[in-house]
């Protein structure tokens, strides 16, 4: 059975339709890059799974359950946990109740204050300090080990490098390192295709908010993934 199971999913902004009819399915384990241009929609698709958005139509089922009509908490208990783009941090509020407050959806898995501080040693002396005072890839790794802290079962990961150095993504994915060997069911947006395809075993290419081309990281050269980023291939 597919852990996530999506089918004919459609998402507006008023009358912009920003995804149309994505069918997707999601095996236990497995990790899905979304890549498309800027407004292709994946940051969308993303915030209607994670039932930030609402679903115009079209089904979710996640674990065999539809989620289509659940808002956001009640999808996080079950296990689906977002990491949002601009990452949305209490930014008054100090680093480890950043963290602590995803203990209200704490589902029982490896995942705990302890270890998220053991994958993330960078926030053991911020603990105290205003999450809104710390570097963008601190910031980062707080919005990573908050949704870590639920312990989900589908982590959808919205382009973690956004507006980072380099040094501070590459910060970022070796803290990742300790997340990925747990092999986490993902869906992941990231600009980097490099990274992309180091981490993704499948692409689906958005355009449009469709999927226009999909299929495993091996079998899908970059330039055929570039192709379908520019809409070359439509
Ligand atoms: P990016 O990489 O820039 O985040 P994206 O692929 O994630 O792009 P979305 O952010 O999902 O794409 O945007 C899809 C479409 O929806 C775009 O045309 C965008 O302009 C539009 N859109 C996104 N958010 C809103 C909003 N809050 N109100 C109106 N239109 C929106």
């Amino acid at each position: 059975m597919s852990l996530l199971q999506v089918t004919g999913l459609v998402a507006r902004h008023g009358l912009l339709q920003a995804v149309s009819d994505i069918d997707l399915s999601l095996a236990e384990g497995e990790r899905l890059a979304l890549v498309g241009a800027n407004g292709a929609g994946k940051t969308t698709l993303l915030r209607t799974l994670a039932g930030i958005h609402p679903a115009a139509a079209g089904r979710i089922v996640f674990e065999g359950r539809d989620v289509t009509a659940l808002p956001a908490h009640q999808r996080t208990a079950l296990g689906m946990a977002l990491v949002p783009e601009g990452r949305r941090l209490f930014k008054s509020m100090s680093v480890a109740d950043n963290l602590r407050v995803a203990l209200a959806a704490h589902r029982a898995g490896p995942w705990n204050f302890d270890s998220v501080l053991a994958a993330f040693p960078q926030l053991v002396p911020k603990l105290k300090a205003q999450a809104g005072s710390l570097s963008g890839g601190q910031q980062q790794a707080v919005a990573i080990g908050r949704a870590l802290m639920t312990n989900p079962r589908l982590l959808l990961l919205d382009e973690v490098s956004l507006g980072l150095s380099p040094v501070a993504v590459q910060g970022v994915y070796d803290s990742l390192q300790s997340l990925l060997a747990t092999r986490t069911t993902l869906i992941l947006v990231e600009q980097d295709l490099q990274r992309t395809f180091s981490i993704a075993d499948r692409i689906a290419c958005l355009l449009e908010g469709r999927v226009v081309a999909s299929g495993r990281a091996g079998e899908m050269t970059r330039e055929e993934v570039m192709d379908h980023y520019f809409g070359h291939r439509t």
